[in-house]
């Protein structure tokens, strides 16, 4: 879950960081009521989306303190979609600008804190050259500490930070306050990433620019507050349905729906229709649980994408019961009247009478015990002209 740079702006003012002076706005109308607050004679205007890059794609505007200007810049941000290169061709709706005071920078430096699955660690990665083209920087140039979970790390990791940033000794105490505070919050809010680029240095401060805040899923039942504010116009609609309905789902550009229940088998099944050169139209893990609620939404939930041109489904009876699932199955799609072609996989427990099941329901279903022609079955229809 991703918060907006102004949550996350909030968040870092919580826990002591410097930030500009900024107020969110969702409505022209409201810009006379908080013009006062800005003294400066230049304002940022930042577009809030849940996509970085924001600023090489238009959407960060440097204007002039003026009434006029600034409710003619709002008017063309507020409400439009920005595409980055981070985000799909559609873009995502800037919902909120926050509006800034201009902040001078003498050095832009580049921090994040993230887990690094690999050697399954938290990471401290710093760049002593932030800014937009971080992306361009090769991994050598950046300076990497392992996070230690009881004390963060030690003083010498310090020191080393500052000889790397070219920083002068009497920085020592503000750069080990900043990353000790980084670090508290990272925990304290179940983060797999924060991300502040860029960093300014000016007059003898640090201040945070930016900042990417992304929570970790499985920590929701913990972190409501942060839960409560997500901004969930910023998802995919279908992605939001499934969440919903506790479907594991994520949406894919391919025509081929499918249904499955377990992630590794999910996960299996996505390889062997890549393998056979076919393209999947979404992930979607049902779970152990499936019931025909479950395969109802799960229906449900695919035929959003109006790219799914047919389904198919592949059921490994372990726990559940396959004649269960082929009895959810058969009564949904005649339920929601589905007319797509489907091609079914079912395999394992009670799997016999799942078989006669669908046999016995007269529905245009391709039955298919095996995997690699149950795969070629449903990549041959996704490819037919209809
Ligand atoms: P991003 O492109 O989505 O990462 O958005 P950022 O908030 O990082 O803004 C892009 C760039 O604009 C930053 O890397 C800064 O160089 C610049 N920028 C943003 N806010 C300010 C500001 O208050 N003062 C100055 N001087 N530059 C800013
Ligand atoms: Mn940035």
């Amino acid at each position: 879950m991703y918060l907006h740079e102004f949550q996350a702006k909030e968040l870092l003012c919580k826990y002591g960081f410097i930030v500009p002076k900024g107020k969110v706005i969702d409505n022209v109308n409201t810009l006379s009521d908080i013009r006062s607050c800005f003294s400066g004679t230049k304002l940022v205007l930042k577009s809030q989306i849940h996509s970085g890059a924001r600023g090489k794609a238009g959407g960060i505007l440097l204007v002039d303190n003026n009434y006029g200007l600034l409710l003619n810049k709002l008017e063309t941000m507020l409400n439009k979609q920005l595409v980055t290169s981070q985000t799909d061709l559609f873009g995502k709706s800037v919902n909120y600008v926050l509006i800034e005071e201009y902040v001078k920078i003498e050095r832009e430096f580049y921090f994040s804190i993230f887990i690094d699955r690999k050697i399954e660690h938290i990471v401290l990665f710093v760049s002593s050259h932030g800014g937009e083209d971080i992306e361009s920087q090769g991994l050598d140039s950046f300076f990497t500490i392992k996070l230690n979970l009881l004390y963060a790390c030690y003083d010498f990791h310090i020191r080393e930070l500052l000889y790397f940033l070219n920083l002068d000794k009497d920085y020592y105490f503000l750069l080990k306050d900043f990353i000790f505070k980084l670090f508290k919050l990272f925990i304290d809010n179940d983060l797999v990433l924060l991300e502040i680029n860029p960093v300014a240095l000016f007059n003898g401060r640090l201040i945070c620019l930016d900042a990417k805040v992304e929570i970790d899923d499985n920590a929701s039942f913990r972190q409501l507050k942060l839960v409560s504010i997500i901004d969930y116009r910023q998802k995919n609609f279908i992605e939001v349905e499934a969440e919903k309905h506790n479907l594991s789902y994520v949406l894919l550009d391919g025509n081929i729906g499918c249904i499955v229940n377990g992630a590794g088998l999910a996960m299996a099944t996505m390889d062997v229709i890549s393998l056979y050169n076919g393209k999947l139209a979404n992930f979607l893990d049902i779970g152990g649980d499936a019931n025909e609620e479950k395969v109802f939404f799960a229906f449900k939930v695919i035929l959003l994408n109006k790219n799914v041109k047919c389904i198919f489904i592949n059921i490994f009876g372990g726990i559940v019961r396959c004649d269960v699932v082929a009895d959810s199955i058969v009564s949904v799609v005649k339920r929601m009247n589905i007319v797509l072609p489907i091609v079914i996989r079912l395999i394992g427990n009670m799997s016999k009478e799942a078989i006669n099941i669908i046999n016995d329901s007269n529905l245009n279903i391709i039955l298919d015990l095996d995997f690699a022609s149950a795969v070629q079955k449903i990549i041959y229809i996704s490819r037919k002209k209809l």
